[in-house]
């Protein structure tokens, strides 16, 4: 993906946790914008992005070989609601399968971690996005002590021979970690309390796992650095300026389809040359 950007930024390239490579979200500034500023010029890339990625949408669809898993993660007000409304809008609703992963239910704890999750993996020719996912296993199981340490300590594994044995059978695997500062959680828990538009947002929960920012952080930095693999790349997205958020994460899902190169199946030649009259 060495191509040339519009803006001259592969997103791609600045935000992806390379393969092996440890973590350290304390040296990742959540308020980056890659020197940009948020003027016409960001705006025009912007559509032209939303743009393109509904064409290739259609176009992936039609093609009916592939299927795309989009993993959105992020602390409490990260911005996982506010990616998915901003980078699908205007893509065919048909093709798009959203998957928001709550507290598992009993029947879903009687099986193991990843039965619901297999369950809502995209079919062929769809997009499937998870608003959480499989990682809340090493994330708030972790902190939380929900399940033993030897338990959730196989996962990181258990987590890359699943995702491997999905891009093994045709899925793409995108995994977005929207990086937002202590300080911008505080505006944004505030803004639910203010805004009576954001008051259903708003849990009590979240002041609880507020204080636990630096388990959350230390669990992350380990998932992100365990399970970033070639064929399921984790990109760690600064996200204070959701602007920002949202050109980073629409770009690399627009790169990642263009390399896929998803052609419209041609008319089958056994129906020759027929002329509706
Ligand atoms: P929200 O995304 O704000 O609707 O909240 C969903 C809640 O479900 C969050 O508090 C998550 O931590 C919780 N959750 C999601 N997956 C799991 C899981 N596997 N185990 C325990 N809690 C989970
Ligand atoms: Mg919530």
């Amino acid at each position: 993906m060495k191509e040339q950007q519009p803006l001259g930024i592969s997103f791609h390239e600045r935000h992806i946790v390379h393969p092996g490579a440890s973590v350290d979200l304390g040296k990742v500034d959540a308020g980056d914008k890659a020197g940009l500023k948020k003027n016409d010029q960001v705006e025009e890339e912007m559509d032209r992005l939303r743009a393109e990625l509904d064409d290739l949408q259609e176009r992936f669809y039609a093609w009916d070989k592939r299927s795309l898993l989009i993993v959105l993660q992020a602390m409490d007000t990260g911005g996982k609601d506010g990616t998915i409304e901003a980078v699908m809008h205007g893509v065919n609703p048909q093709g798009v399968n959203v998957t928001s992963f709550k507290t598992p239910t009993a029947e879903e704890l009687a099986h193991d971690f990843l039965w619901r999750v297999h369950k809502a993996a995209p079919a062929r020719r769809m997009i499937g996005i998870f608003n959480r996912s499989h990682y809340e296993d090493v994330l708030v199981v972790r902190v939380h002590n929900l399940v033993p340490e030897e338990v959730w300590r196989q996962r990181y594994d258990q987590i890359n021979h699943f995702e491997r044995l999905l891009t093994d059978c045709g899925t793409v695997i995108l995994k977005f970690y929207l990086h937002i500062s202590k300080d911008e959680q505080a505006k944004r828990l505030q803004e639910r309390l203010d805004d009576p538009k954001k008051h259903w947002k708003f849990a009590a929960g979240d002041l609880k796992e507020r204080e636990l920012w630096d388990d959350y952080t230390a669990a992350y930095q380990e998932a992100l650095a365990r399970c970033s693999t070639e064929g399921a790349p984790w990109y760690v997205i600064p996200a204070n300026h959701n602007w920002y958020r949202n050109l980073a994460v629409t770009s690399i899902i627009v790169e990642a389809l263009k390399k896929l190169n998803p052609v419209y199946p041609p008319l089958d030649p056994s129906i020759g040359k027929i002329v509706i009259s």
